[in-house]
This record gives structure tokens, C-alpha cells and sequence, in this order.
């Protein structure tokens, strides 16, 4: 796909890595449709896309409700004509042991708020947005990519029961979204980024994030261009799809 004047819809695009994201797109000639919970950071990334001479447009969406994203989808058709990209980006941690013990006692579990809080943004928000998106794509005849952003925690982390379940999840959806999809000409894939830093991994404490990038082969933390660059590779190339890009420095080698 030829990213010129093609529209791409980039969810939590305000941003972290769904403003790389952007940028990256905006930088190519993509038009951008964004959508987040919060005005400022859609009109700042907004603006920067601007100034990169793209058609940009922000929406305020709650991905996690289902009537929020019938509305993004038919209102970015409206305002933009066509539909060819979606970018499964919004997401949460709401990090903590799955059970905490002191001295033999168990003293917390996760509550039912972290679980439902994860699951509502990161699996159902990826469920509703891809499935609204492929169903315009099919309406408008054209074809499109899905990409669904994972993580490297997809495999198991510590003190993520709630993320991980999540991140493995959106991962096997954009390979079945490959299997049913491809007959409409819609391509999906999904990436896995290590620790990129963003506001959501900066927030940890400095020390933990130097024992991190210690452990990390390429000895850093993720820049969010990389994510950025991986995302218009998947859909630049029509021959990619159903994949997991890990985009992690080597951490899982
Ligand atoms: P971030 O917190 O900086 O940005 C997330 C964006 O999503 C924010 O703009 C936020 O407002 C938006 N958002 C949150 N809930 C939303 C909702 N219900 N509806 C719409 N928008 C919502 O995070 P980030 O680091 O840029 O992460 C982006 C994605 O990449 C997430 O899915 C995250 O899990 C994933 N990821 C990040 C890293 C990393 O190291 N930063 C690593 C692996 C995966």
C-alpha cells in the first residue's frame, strides 16, 4: 500500500507511541484520523501533523465502548471518504501481583477492577475497533491493514497477569483476523515492542529501568520511531500478514 492520502486510524494516537506513530504516517503523506480520551494531546499531535502538510483530524473515543467506536468509524468515513489503515494502539497497565504473601499470609490479590479495567481497554477496545474498521474497509471496497499492538509481556510478566493476558490475546485475534479477512482484501498483523520509552514506562521507578535496559541486548530502551517505522512497514508491504513483529532490542532472544 502507498501511504499517500491513505487514511489511517491510530487509536490513543495523542501521544507516546501512537504520536510516533503519526508522525511516522503524516511524514509519508497519510491521512490521519486519531483517537484518544484527551483534547490537548489529540490537538497537539494534530498540529505537528499539520505541519508536516497532512489532512489530520482528532476524535474523542473510549474505545472500550462499543457505541464510541461506531461512531469513530462512521464518523472518520464521513469526514474522510475511505478507510484503509487501523492502528490497535490504545492501551493501559494496571500493574500488581496476581496474589501478594507476607510472612505466609496472603495479603492482596488483583481486584476485579485491574482485570476489567485492561481487559475493557486493551482486548475489548482492539475487539471493537478492528471489528468496526474491517466492516467499513469491506463496505467501501477497498483494501486495508489492521495492526494490533502486543508486547513483549505477551509471553508472561511478573506482576501482569491482567496485561499479558490481554497482549497474547490481541496477538492471536490479528491472526485470525488475517485468516478471515484476507478474502476482503484486509491484511492484519500486530507488533511486539520491548520497553519503549514512553510516558507509560518512564512513570517506573529509574532504577528498575536501568536494570531493565541492562538486561536488554541492545543495552537501551526502545525509541517510539521504531515502533513507528515498523507500523508503516506492515503497511507499506501487501505481502506481509497475520505476523508478530518483535521490536524489542533482542530481549527475547
Ligand atoms: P501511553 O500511555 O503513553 O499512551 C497510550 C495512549 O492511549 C494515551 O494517549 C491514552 O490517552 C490512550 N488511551 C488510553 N485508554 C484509552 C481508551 N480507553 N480509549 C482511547 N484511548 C485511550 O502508552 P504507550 O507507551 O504509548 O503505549 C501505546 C501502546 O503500546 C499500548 O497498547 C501499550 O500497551 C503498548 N506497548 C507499549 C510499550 C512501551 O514500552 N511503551 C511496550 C509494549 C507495548
Amino acid at each position: 500500500m502507498d501511504l499517500k492520502d491513505k487514511v489511517v486510524v491510530v487509536t490513543g494516537g495523542g501521544r507516546g507511541l501512537g504520536r510516533a506513530m503519526a508522525l511516522e504516517l503524516a511524514a509519508k503523506g497519510a491521512k490521519l484520523a486519531l483517537a484518544d480520551l484527551n483534547q490537548q494531546d489529540l490537538d497537539d499531535t494534530i498540529a505537528l501533523c499539520q505541519e508536516l502538510g497532512t489532512e489530520a483530524r482528532g476524535y474523542i473515543c473510549n474505545v472500550a465502548v462499543e457505541a464510541d467506536v461506531e461512531k469513530l468509524f462512521n464518523d472518520v468515513v464521513a469526514d474522510f471518504g475511505s478507510l484503509h489503515g487501523l492502528v490497535n494502539n490504545a492501551g493501559i497497565t494496571r500493574d500488581g501481583l496476581f496474589i501478594k504473601v507476607k510472612d505466609g499470609q496472603v495479603v492482596s490479590k488483583m481486584s476485579m477492577d485491574q482485570w476489567n479495567l485492561v481487559m475493557d481497554v486493551n482486548l475489548t477496545g482492539t475487539f471493537l475497533c478492528g471489528r468496526e474498521a474491517a466492516i467499513k474497509m469491506i463496505e467501501l471496497g477497498v483494501p486495508g491493514c489492521i495492526i494490533n499492538i502486543s508486547s513483549v509481556s505477551r509471553s508472561g510478566n511478573m506482576g501482569q497477569t491482567n496485561y499479558t493476558a490481554t497482549k497474547a490475546g490481541v496477538q492471536a485475534m490479528a491472526v485470525t483476523w488475517a485468516k478471515e479477512l484476507s478474502r476482503y482484501g484486509i491484511r492484519a498483523a500486530s507488533i511486539a515492542p520491548g520497553y519503549i520509552g514512553t510516558e507509560m514506562v518512564m512513570s517506573m521507578k529509574p532504577e528498575a529501568l536501568e536494570k531493565i535496559a541492562a538486561g536488554i541486548p541492545a543495552k537501551r530502551l526502545g525509541k517510539p520511531e521504531e515502533i513507528a517505522s515498523t507500523v508503516s512497514f506492515i503497511l507499506e508491504n501487501d505481502y506481509v500478514n497475520g505476523r508478530c513483529f518483535e521490536v524489542d532490542g533482542g530481549l527475547r532472544i
